[in-house]
């Protein structure tokens, strides 16, 4: 598989000079199937932070045809669905599945509160295309050719899941809001690796992972419901993952502050790098 990362970035887009090297839009990364004759066009994207207007610049004029997967709806993972060009016409077909949220509402309807005037002008209901919303349909499923395990995992204000994807010869595993100390301090104080998140990433070709933090910020912020770039990368060694993307940059973290965090880890045992916006990783 291919996976293209569209948006980087977490809390809430970041513009400017002093971002342009890792982005500044947020959550969202695109995968297509990388076989022999594909057209590698991306049918598999996980949330859809404003990092979905990048859509287009993969797909050229074509419309979306796939699923989009949201880990929770937070702002930064939901806000690009009205600015998704090449969903919103009238030849896409995009199914959307979100974690239920514990009450009775259908999914469209928990979409709808972020979504509908006058937070905004026009609902879900609203975009162009054959559009369908439904819940993650249990932890294992398959989608779009790719099998998708999805765990809960400990975040901060509403359900949160994160999920692992196969397409039968490579595997990755997408956690980009974590918060590990809602379960224990763990090892040096930023966190439990806990079973939900040793099974998501366990051997995997690719962990993406809230790197929100650095682990000197975690006394202080961690209960603002991140981790750290030390936890992902440890969860990621710890795990047999074969390569860490630090994830869900914050916002005020410039390029070269990124830079700086990456490079604690250069002697580990495992590559660790930055998520930058518009690389592709072929897996
Ligand atoms: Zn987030
Ligand atoms: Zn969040």
């Amino acid at each position: 598989m291919r996976v293209t990362f569209c948006g980087t970035r977490g809390s809430t887009p970041a513009p400017g000079l002093d971002y342009t090297r890792f982005g500044g839009h947020t959550s969202c990364v695109a995968l297509s199937h990388d076989d022999e004759g594909a057209e590698r066009r991306p049918t598999l994207l996980l949330d859809a932070g404003t990092g979905l207007r990048r859509l287009p610049t993969l797909l050229g004029d074509l419309p979306f045809r796939g699923t989009v997967l949201l880990t929770h709806l937070h702002w930064d993972h939901v806000q690009g669905l009205p600015f998704f060009r090449s969903g919103d016409r009238d030849d896409a077909r995009v199914t959307v599945l979100l974690p239920d949220q514990g009450d009775d509402a259908d999914a469209e309807v928990v979409l709808e509160r972020m979504m509908s005037p006058p937070f905004f002008p026009i609902a879900p209901s609203g975009l162009r295309g054959e559009w369908q919303f439904g819940f993650v349909p249990g932890d294992a499923f398959a989608t779009e050719g790719f099998s998708v395990v999805a765990v809960d995992v400990p975040h901060k204000g509403g359900h949160t899941v994160g999920f692992r994807i196969s397409d039968g010869r490579s595997s990755m595993a997408y956690v980009p809001d974590h918060c590990p100390t809602a379960l224990g301090p763990g090892p040096g104080g930023i966190g439990e690796y806990h079973e939900g998140a040793l099974r998501l990433a366990d051997g995997v070709d690719l962990l993406i992972h809230d790197a929100h933090l650095r682990a000197e910020e975690v006394e202080a912020e961690g209960s603002f419901g991140h981790a750290a770039a030390e936890y992902a990368a440890r969860l990621g060694v710890t795990a047999g993952a074969r390569q860490v993307a630090l994830f869900h940059h914050r916002p005020e973290r410039s390029d070269a502050e990124v830079e700086r965090t990456v490079c604690r880890f250069a002697e580990g045992p495992v590559r660790v790098f930055g998520a930058a916006e518009t690389l592709t990783v072929a897996l």
